[in-house]
């Protein structure tokens, strides 16, 4: 059992850098919380304070309700993974294994029992007399997992342990996570810049941004429901389209213009939540995903004319980039559909927007005012993609 909480941390480094500022959230037991954010956000620094490996400047950390921050890190008992380059070259997979245990003084019959269970589960039981030089990557990482895992802490914590592994393994690994944290009920706080890790393995995502939480959620709810333009844009690949947009008063509704072209809204979008002023300056956004293909001369409510800017190909589904209006929208279509298109740069194409998909955002703070509208809510991530034209209906 353990339960991690952090309240209001701050830290300001040595020369007066402000690092994080009122970090809240909390790890509720075996749940695998990610810390999620670009480079440079804090993500390493909110866990290295978690682990007492530095001091907050401001802010309370407890474990189980005891309040932890001044702590030494092996009175928290806490485990850390870094990367492959944790383990120590001298010793064997094996020792490096007993390494910790050793440390806490463990009997021996108790060592290889523990060691025993946790390779078994990691797959490296063959591997217990080589040294790290005579591992490959992903068999290395697996045992600086590992090692961490023999400890039994109150909370493990890992920072970006799969990033170096190549693309393959990397998607290997998540599933295996995924696996032994469901076997070990662990607690985690697992730090990541990789949408795709995040949404694939957390219960919930804290997605942080210059030393500041964007936004706490589960996976699918950050991506069906972000509420700032970052996280908007942050989680989804193709990333979402944004463009500026005006309001206008048309046929008794409103509309979006992009450029010349007039986006008719949904009556329902429009008039759930808090009022759009006309005279205020937005950004709209709306994922490829909702975004479907049209021919040239295709006329009618929301469509907007272009022409072919590039194509990427990626099997299964086809990204086209169409230059309209001053800009360049991403459309992601099943290959099928990819395929009536011509691919040829400079081509005349048409695309329809979804309108009770579009986001709204505060052009001055970046604020979310409306959200897309889905009328089935569930099971439409998978790796970011919703089949084309995904209108859940
Ligand atoms: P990355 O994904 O690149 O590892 P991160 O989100 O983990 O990024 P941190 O390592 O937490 O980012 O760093 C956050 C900010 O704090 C960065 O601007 C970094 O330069 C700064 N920083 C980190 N450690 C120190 C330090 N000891 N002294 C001064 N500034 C620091």
């Amino acid at each position: 059992m353990a339960e991690l909480r952090i309240e209001n941390l701050a830290k300001t480094f040595k020369g007066g850098f402000q690092a994080l500022s009122g970090i809240s959230f909390d790890v509720a037991d075996r749940e695998a919380v990610f810390l999620l954010g670009p480079s440079g956000a804090g993500k390493t620094t909110t866990l290295r304070l978690v682990a007492g490996l530095e001091l907050p400047s401001e802010g309370r950390i407890t474990i189980d309700g005891k309040d932890v921050s001044g702590w030494q890190p092996r009175e928290r008992n806490l485990a850390m993974v870094y990367d492959k380059h944790s383990l120590f070259p001298h010793m064997t997979v094996f020792e490096n294994l007993a390494y910790p245990l050793r440390n806490r003084k463990l009997k021996d019959a108790e060592i290889r029992s523990r060691i025993g269970t946790v390779t078994e589960t990691l797959q490296v039981s063959e591997l217990l007399e080589r040294y790290p030089s005579q591992l490959s990557g992903g068999q290395m990482q697996r045992v600086a997992i590992g090692r961490a895992l023999v400890r039994e802490a109150n909370v493990y914590l890992l920072d970006e342990p799969i990033s170096h592994l190549d693309a393959k393994l990397r998607a290997r690994m998540r599933v295996e996570f995924k696996r032994l944290q469901r076997d070990y009920r662990a607690t985690m706080l697992y730090v990541s810049h990789d949408q795709l890790e995040a949404m694939t393995m957390a219960d919930r995502i804290v997605l942080i941004n210059q030393g500041r939480v964007e936004q706490i959620a589960p996976p699918q709810e950050l991506f069906d429901r972000p509420e700032t333009l970052f996280a908007a844009t942050f989680v989804g690949e193709p990333s979402m389209n944004v463009f500026e947009a005006r309001l206008l008063q048309q046929d008794g509704g409103f509309g979006l213009s992009l450029g010349k072209s007039r986006i008719a809204l949904d009556r329902d979008w429009f008039a759930t939540g808090e009022p759009i002023s006309p005279d205020r300056a937005y950004l709209a956004g709306i994922r490829p995903q909702h975004v479907t293909l049209a021919d040239a001369g295709a006329t009618g409510v929301n469509v907007v004319h272009g022409t072919v800017f590039a194509v990427e190909t990626l099997g299964s589904r086809i990204i086209f980039d169409i230059e309209a209006e001053g800009t360049v929208v991403r459309v992601l279509t099943s290959t099928d559909t990819g395929r009536q298109y011509s691919h040829e740069i400079g081509t005349p194409i048409a695309f329809r927007v979804a309108p009770e998909l579009i986001y709204l955002f505060e052009a001055q703070t970046g604020r979310t005012v409306r959200q897309a509208q889905f009328t089935d809510p569930a099971g439409q991530l998978e790796n970011g993609f919703a089949p084309q034209g995904a209108r859940r209906q």
